[in-house]
């Protein structure tokens, strides 16, 4: 079968709710994929940040068949060790609490939302700060936390306002009388790579204990080492109340978490609260401890901060020649380009040329290669974006 012979079956049977390029992946090894017609890649933004581990890392595909020999699925009326080891290793790594597990980024911060809203039942208060430029999910509530993309699914969940990012005054005079959380990405990836600054994030963190609310970091996206560090929180020493996972925690199969810190779980963790069907099964949390071991045998968190360092001098070398780069920013492997023009065809012709990179906010290349990555690729990458750009 030919992509084009895909495309026409999607045309017939698929909804058509995402913008596609006519393009197929049929493998992935690394930073490496290949098209069904045979055509190498490299993979620059893979799998839109949930391959962090490149593509089918061996240890992840070890795991996985090992557990789907064992037991693919069970519910959660019963105990499944590998769900309480993952919860362990995620705790271990970010602070103390405990862990809900879903599927999706999304429901992540449905879970957060359900939970913070469930802690301030008691005092009346339910209204949740969240960011410009966030990004949170499509499910309705994570949608009303986004603040767009609902035109047409109204009415939404009430209880969201919204601030300008990195604006500690807006968000101060915001909180009222009935706020509850504040939600951010420390890094708003759909958002063109915007980093929150540390002064800002230290007074969040204060007015958040003075006004006794919630914090809450959506680490979807930012999670996982692909800062250098397991979560971009450590990179601020801040920590938030609630912190919620997905993406490149299962490096390919569907999960998602949320942290909840000791000092909300006995009002609001009660069983009956929350549910999800598949949370957490064998199959995924065996996967989930997978990645973790894989950072750390192989020091990934180490090559993401060097390798990170390599890509960006790299990307403010092409700044310096082409004029129309404004800014390059992002911490790790997290990074952006951001240009004075709409970057959408460059996605195309990178790839055309061989790389899969991504753009978002109409003109910021969003570039975000896995931990795995060397600096011989990071070389062949920019070799690609010279040329592109040159042509741009
Ligand atoms: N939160 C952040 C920061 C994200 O980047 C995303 C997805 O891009 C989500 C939440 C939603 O995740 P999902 O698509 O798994 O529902």
């Amino acid at each position: 079968m030919k992509t084009k012979d895909i495309i026409a079956l999607y045309e017939k049977f698929v909804l058509s709710t995402y913008h596609r390029a006519p393009f197929s992946i049929a493998k992935g090894k690394g930073s490496k994929v290949w098209d069904l017609e045979g055509k190498e890649y490299l993979d620059f933004f893979p799998g839109w940040a949930v391959s962090g581990l490149g593509h089918c890392h061996p240890d992840v595909v070890h795991a996985i068949k090992n557990q789907a020999r064992k037991l693919l699925h069970v519910p959660n009326n019963y105990y499944s060790l590998k769900q309480a080891q993952l919860a362990q290793k995620i705790v271990g790594r970010s602070f103390p609490g405990r862990v809900f597990f879903c599927n999706s980024g999304a429901e992540a911060m449905e879970a957060a939302i359900k939970f913070v809203r469930k802690f301030g039942s008691k005092s009346g208060r339910y209204e949740m700060m969240t960011m410009e430029g966030a990004f949170h999910g499509r499910t309705l509530a994570a949608l009303a936390a986004t603040g767009k993309y609902y035109q047409g699914f109204e009415p939404l969940p009430e209880g969201f306002k919204q601030v300008p990012f990195n604006d500690f005054e807006s968000l101060k005079n915001a909180v009222g009388p009935k706020t509850i959380a504040v939600a951010l990405e420390l890094i708003q990836g759909e958002g063109g790579i915007q980093v929150a600054n540390p002064e800002y994030v230290r007074k969040v963190r204060a007015l958040c204990d003075e006004k006794k609310l919630l914090l809450i970091f959506d680490e979807v996206q930012t999670g996982m080492g692909r800062t250098g560090k397991w979560f971009a929180f450590q990179h601020y020493g801040v920590e938030p109340d609630l912190m919620a996972l997905a993406k490149s925690l299962g490096s390919g199969v569907p999960i998602g978490a949320l942290v909840v810190n000791n000092k909300i779980k006995e009002e609001v963790l009660t069983p009956g609260t929350h549910a999800s069907t598949y949370g957490g099964n064998p199959l995924v949390t065996a996967a989930g401890l997978s990645v973790f071991k894989a950072i750390e045998k192989g020091k990934l968190l180490k090559n993401a901060v060097e390798m990170g360092a390599y890509l960006k001098s790299a990307l403010e070398t092409l700044k310096g020649k082409y004029s129309f780069i404004k800014e390059v920013r992002g911490i790790g492997l997290m990074l952006g380009m951001e240009l004075d023009r709409p970057g959408a065809e460059l996605v195309t012709q990178a790839r055309e040329a061989g790389l899969l990179i991504n753009c978002t906010q109409e003109r910021v290349l969003r570039i975000m290669p896995a931990m795995i990555v060397t600096k011989r690729q990071i070389d062949q990458a920019i070799r690609v974006l010279d040329q592109v750009l040159g042509q741009g």
